[in-house]
């Protein structure tokens, strides 16, 4: 008997869980743990949201089967959002698809579009599901290494040739997790320039398009002329509206890959509860005060994180969205030597940079997940704490 596919066996243990080992153990021993390892920020979901979905509860035509595609408000309400935001026209029937969370959309995509064999280019370091969900498609993986002196973004030329052949899709994301990185939109003209060159879809995951301060604004490729044609855009409530635990999210762009990942999901899922979906297509158009406030909340976070991780010696730069700090480990340590020290030593628990690929070796992931007071605290115990090379 052999209840695990050969397939699976070849997606590699899910490394969060060792961390999470950690805490527990931690926790147990009456340690006051500081979680700065978690990417679900500490933010309530905005009360007009959660009041939209308590009003749509109540009607029984919305606890029914919803639609495959999506309910027409939220489809609608994703088109107006890439209209007011980025000034680009989509479809709503057949340019937006809802799904039941970015992760759900980007692991079903693979199966959806690429065959066994095929190359899939992703962010190295970058999102671990990018990975995983082409590993549970049968396809193969080639890290795009993103080198901090490049500004973590994406060098094409350094592609090799035999595998530009076989590949057919390519991720990007921006802003980025774990690293923080932006980008304007010459990046996004150049992505589009090279799937037309060599016949690949660009995906990019937008997560944090609008969790941006500092006066950033963040582009979305399909802006790009030639985007409808080379180009699918996963976004998220999750992040901006500090919806992690409702699931919904969205794809936007190709048609044809739109239809693809419609079909392979009407045959394993059956679409998001529908009072999720028209809350969603509430915050999406209604009041968005709620955004600007939390993002001046993430600010101040980051620039006590800065300051604190810069004057205990680790090197690092204020940043222009999201939620994370991706710094370098002290010398001597590797990813996981170091979490491991900084917890046993102060209770404060970091995500280590090779959960996120080969090129997160050598860094560790901070997120700005608990309140300024708690981060004051965490950077005072590893100031006092904290023996770097013992
Ligand atoms: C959180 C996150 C997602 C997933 O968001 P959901 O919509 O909650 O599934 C996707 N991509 C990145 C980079 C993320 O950090």
């Amino acid at each position: 008997m052999k209840y695990k596919s050969n397939r699976l066996s070849n997606v590699p243990p899910y490394k969060f869980a060792e961390v999470q080992k950690m805490k527990k153990e931690a926790l147990e021993a009456g340690v006051d743990v500081i979680d700065l390892g978690v990417g679900d920020p500490d933010l309530p979901t905005p009360k007009h949201i959660v009041n939209k979905l308590v009003e749509e509860l109540q009607d029984p035509a919305n606890l029914k089967y919803p639609s495959f595609a999506g309910s027409p408000e939220f489809r609608e309400a994703v088109a107006a959002f890439y209209q007011k935001t980025y000034d680009v026209k989509l479809d709503p029937d057949t340019e937006v698809l809802a799904l039941i969370g970015s992760k759900e959309g980007i692991g079903h995509l693979l199966p959806a579009v690429i065959d066994p064999g095929d190359y899939v280019l992703g962010p190295d370091p970058g999102y671990p599901v990018y990975r995983m969900a082409t590993l549970l498609a049968d396809g193969e993986y080639h890290n795009m290494s993103l080198e901090a002196a490049h500004g973590f973004k994406p060098n094409f030329d350094e592609i090799p040739n035999d595998i530009l052949e076989k590949a057919k899709v390519m991720f990007l994301n921006y802003p980025s997790n774990p690293t923080g990185a932006t980008v304007g939109i010459d990046v996004y003209e150049r992505a589009i320039e090279f799937a037309r060159k060599h016949k690949i879809l660009v995906v990019t995951d937008s997560a944090y398009n609008m969790v941006t301060y500092n006066n950033y604004k963040s582009p979305s490729i399909m802006q790009v002329d030639g985007s409808k044609e080379f180009a699918v855009e996963f976004g998220s409530l999750s992040k901006a509206y500090c919806m992690t635990g409702w699931r919904i999210g969205y794809v936007v762009g190709n048609k044809e890959v739109i239809k693809s990942l419609s079909i392979y999901k009407s045959n394993v899922d059956t679409g998001v509860f529908t009072p999720i979906q028209k809350a969603a297509a509430h915050a999406l158009t209604g009041d968005q005060s709620s955004v600007t406030e939390y993002n001046q909340v993430y600010k101040e976070r980051m620039e006590t994180m800065v300051a604190a991780l810069q004057s205990i010696g680790i090197g690092t730069k204020p940043i222009h969205a999201g939620f994370f700090i991706w710094a370098p480990v002290p010398d001597g340590y590797t990813s996981e030597q170091f979490v491991a020290t900084v917890l046993e030593q102060t209770g404060v628990i970091f995500t280590p940079g090779n959960i996120f690929g080969p090129g997160g070796e050598g860094y560790f992931r901070v997120s700005f997940s608990v309140p300024n007071e708690r981060i004051q605290e965490a950077v005072e115990r590893i100031r006092e704490k904290l023996v770097i090379g013992s």
